[in-house]
């Protein structure tokens, strides 16, 4: 059981609503979906998780690998950018598909820059 939690003023500088990311292997923990193998319902703040007991659920890295990617609105807008790319404009239930083929291909477009720079 939690104390009552206040309401944040700003929504935009509210910390629940916030996404974050493994730095060790790009794990991205959305409050919206939770993990459910680990018993984390949805609408779990990342803020409100037991920083002793959490793991990431990829590498097993503690809470303090993870970093502050922002609210996940300002995601969806660059993931749009991404989607506009690729052609797909609907929003559809298979967008995660895309999102993660759009993380590769945005990955590899990072490797190939770092690699022309060489
Ligand atoms: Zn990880």
């Amino acid at each position: 059981m939690s104390s009552s939690e206040q309401e944040s003023l700003e929504p935009k500088d509210d910390l629940s609503t916030h996404l974050f990311e493994c730095r060790v292997c790009s794990f991205v923990y959305d409050p919206k979906e939770g993990i459910k193998k680990y018993g984390i319902s949805k609408g779990i703040a990342f803020s409100d998780l037991d920083k002793q007991k959490f793991r990431c659920p990829v590498c097993r890295e503690g809470i303090e690998v993870f970093r502050d990617i922002g609210p996940a609105s300002k995601a969806s807008g660059f993931e749009e950018n991404l989607d506009y790319g690729f052609g797909v404009n609907k929003l559809t239930p298979g967008q995660k598909n895309v999102l993660i083929f759009g993380g590769l291909a945005f990955a590899l477009a990072c490797f190939l820059s770092l690699y022309s720079l060489n």
